[in-house]
């Protein structure tokens, strides 16, 4: 086959497996590629979960929080989250360590971070007028011209060099492009692994979520437009954070094996239970143990087959919701401006794919110092003081607040902040501030 059998036409079938943010994203920009090129392009999206449903029978499991950066830049292509989608704008963090706190602003001074849910809310959630992030993209992929089929894909075959989807009652689809966007929290990776053509699930960790019922007066009085960040001395979790919304919190809990006990320890902890408000009970309505991408399979694509978001590469412990936008974005122009055989993706699609797992080695890294931070004393102490000394200081360039803040709200790429955290000031600050604590005058 030459390379022009691998190219797009006009009525090329793509079968999207997936409607999470990868596949929605993947096919709104291949639908407006296309359009812009004068060709229409049949794209099926399959996903049978319905996200207006509450609990986790409607929702993709995640913090939601969206990174001030994946706010403007989808923005700029005009996709501006409507107020029924954003339960809360946040323009602030508070840093909680068992030495004491420090409130991280904005270095933008913008309230631009807004925070979602994936469905229709934690379960019981009744009556409420918001909307389901999930939802919201798809649509917009169905109002681009996807066709959304409410159907699971169990099974996938090479036929004649091409992929056929199959559903339990049968064939669905004869596709000219498969798009797996199918996540990791299913079994799914399976159908792919067993296609045989060297795709390896990507390596996993346990997370957990849980959300927590309070008066919205509640929230909004004690938590204010804040996510609480708890890096505290616990061998299991790497960090935690309360993420306020509406009328619940969600607690988020990251690390490599997370279990309930785990979860029931971090919210008896002595500092989360000071951070929580005082004589007001909550509810806790739902919770969950998600697995979370740490590491993406080594071949993301083959011959008229492409894995985005989570299936393939996704940024380490934070904004997924991004990769999935840069994932989904650079398959799809892969796809429609140059098209579907393995060295297509190679060339078109390979660098950024690869580009997200370079960053991740030097967010590896931050994540050891990090561990090294929570656990020591010494560390810690020092950490809050040149935090706090920054934060009140007007024209203090904020480089360890900025570094904080951009590893754990997804703003930047790990490399910068590394970099940041390199440079001989920061470091000098860190060896004062140590040296002050060791001689007793911290
Ligand atoms: C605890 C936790 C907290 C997180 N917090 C954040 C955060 O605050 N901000 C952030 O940016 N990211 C966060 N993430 C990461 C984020 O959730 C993911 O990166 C993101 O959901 C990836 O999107 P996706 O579309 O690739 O996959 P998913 O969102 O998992 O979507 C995959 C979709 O595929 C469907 N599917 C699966 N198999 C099939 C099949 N066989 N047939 C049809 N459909 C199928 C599923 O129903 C699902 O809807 C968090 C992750 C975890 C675990």
């Amino acid at each position: 086959m030459s390379a022009e059998d691998f190219v797009l036409q006009d009525g090329s079938r793509i079968a999207v497996i997936g409607g999470g943010p990868a596949g929605s994203f993947f096919s709104i920009f291949a639908l407006k590629m296309a359009r812009m090129l004068g060709k229409e392009l049949e794209i099926t999206i399959y996903e049978p979960k319905d996200f207006t449903k509450d609990g986790p029978g409607g929702c993709n499991r995640c913090g939601g929080v969206i990174s001030e950066l994946l706010v403007q830049t989808l923005a700029l292509e005009g996709i501006n989250l409507p107020d029924s989608v954003v339960q809360r704008g946040i323009n602030a963090y508070q840093l909680y360590t068992n030495y004491g706190t420090a409130s991280i602003a904005t270095p933008a001074h913008e309230k631009t971070i807004a925070t979602v849910y994936r469905g229709g809310g934690p379960k019981g959630t009744i009556g409420s007028d918001k909307d389901s992030f999930d939802e919201f993209l798809l649509d917009m992929a169905v109002e681009e011209g996807a066709v959304h089929e409410k159907i699971r894909v169990d099974r996938v075959e090479y036929i004649n060099g091409k992929p056929v989807l199959y559903s339990k009652d049968g064939e669905l689809i004869n596709a000219d492009l498969l798009v797996g966007a199918f996540g990791i929290n299913s079994t799914t990776p399976k159908i792919i692994e067993d296609l045989g053509i060297g795709y390896k699930r990507p390596d996993t960790a346990v997370t957990a979520m849980a959300e927590l019922k309070y008066d919205s007066t509640v929230i909004a009085e004690h938590f204010g437009n804040a996510i609480h960040l708890f890096l505290l001395p616990i061998r299991e979790i790497k960090f935690a954070a309360i993420i306020p919304k509406g009328t619940y919190i969600s607690v988020c809990i990251l690390g490599k094996t997370i279990d309930a006990n785990i979860v029931n320890d971090f919210l008896e902890n002595r500092v989360v239970k000071n951070a929580l408000p005082q004589d007001v009970d909550y509810e806790l309505m739902c919770r969950c143990l998600p697995k979370m991408n740490i590491r993406a399979p080594a071949s993301g694509y083959a011959d008229r087959v492409v894995m985005c978001g989570d299936a393939g590469s996704t940024r380490l412990f934070k904004d997924g919701l991004g990769a999935a936008y840069i994932m989904g974005k650079a398959a799809a122009k892969a796809a429609v401006l140059h098209g579907v055989s393995s060295t297509h993706f190679r060339e078109h699609y390979l660098p950024v794919y690869k580009n997200i797992i370079t960053d991740n080695l030097y967010g590896s890294c931050l994540y050891v110092v990090s561990d090294m931070y929570r656990n020591y004393p010494v560390l810690t102490k020092g950490m809050l003081a040149i935090v706090n000394d920054e934060q009140k200081k007007v024209d203090n360039p904020k480089k360890l607040s900025t570094v904080l803040w951009g590893m754990f709200t997804g703003n930047e790429r790990y490399r910068n902040m590394f970099n940041v955290a390199m440079t001989v000031p920061l470091q000098a600050a860190f060896w004062r501030e140590h040296a002050k604590i060791l001689v007793g005058r911290g």
